[in-house]
């Protein structure tokens, strides 16, 4: 579903203003930015709307997929508009992919097929993929381990990680990047093991992301119902009080990952 304010969002990550009912003054402060935005695909017309955004933004980039969650609704001539979709122009990854044990709407048979399909993608046209895992590592990472060896492994990333410290060390010497969404930000002490996990990644590894409409961080939880990426800074200072360093180098390793990972050019 497109948001309906695509243009103050784009504004907003140029001037590094935050959408009411935050002000977010210390942040202001620092005059941070968000230089560019990855829109994933779930199903071919939201991936076609992310290349459309990325025609009308520079700073947006496109990945087009079917996610695990939509596969059982996708039409038999879905799979080959997204093949053709992902040679377009601003298309810089294969996603979101994956599998999903939390919704219990797919069967895992039908979700491992779709997720080949674009493991095969991604590595025919050497894109990274982006990996949705919601409680389901032990279905993942037999695949990621049969898929990340060898002379042409598959790489990516494992977006709004939720696991916690052993599978992400796992997942990075797989050669893969972590990112964290809005969940790293919340107090409730059943997040440890992903703070934890979040405090241990190597600086080269780490991404941030929004989620969006999913997992608003703190402090705009249950005020606003959907995120935009200049509230990653949030997450950038949760992940700086984590690691402790500053919300700075957070914004320049992230910076620096996403565009090494996703050979995006600024
Ligand atoms: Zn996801």
């Amino acid at each position: 579903m497109m948001h309906d304010d695509i243009d103050g969002i784009i504004w907003r990550c140029d001037e590094g203003t935050f959408p009411e009912p935050v002000t977010a003054s210390t942040f202001v402060e620092k005059k941070l930015r968000v230089g560019f935005v990855l829109v994933p695909g779930v199903d071919v017309q939201s991936s076609k709307q992310a290349i459309e955004l990325s025609q009308r933004f520079p700073q947006i980039k496109a990945a087009v997929g079917i996610h695990p969650n939509h596969c059982n609704d996708s039409q038999p001539d879905d799979w080959r508009t997204i093949e053709k979709l992902v040679g377009g122009c601003g298309v810089v990854a294969v996603g979101e992919t994956g599998l999903d044990c939390y919704w219990d709407t797919v069967p895992l048979s039908t979700q491992h097929e779709n997720f080949q399909r674009h493991i095969k993608l991604s590595r025919q046209l050497r894109l990274p993929v982006i990996i949705h895992c919601r409680e389901a590592y032990a279905e993942l990472m037999p695949v990621l381990r049969k898929e990340c060896v060898g002379s042409d492994p598959l790489f990516g990333v494992i977006h709004s990680f939720s696991g916690g410290i052993e599978q992400m060390k796992e997942c990075v010497e797989l050669g893969f990047y972590i990112s964290f969404a809005g969940a790293v930000t919340f107090g409730n002490k059943k997040f440890t093991t992903l703070w934890e996990a979040a405090a241990k990644v190597p600086d080269e590894r780490l991404l941030i992301e929004t989620d969006t409409p999913f997992i608003v961080p703190t402090p705009y939880r249950n005020k606003l119902e959907s995120n935009e990426p200049i509230m990653t800074a949030y997450i950038a200072n949760r992940l700086a009080e984590l690691r402790h360093t500053t919300l700075e180098t957070i914004a320049e390793q992230t910076t620096k990952n996403a565009q090494r990972l996703f050979e995006i050019v600024t």
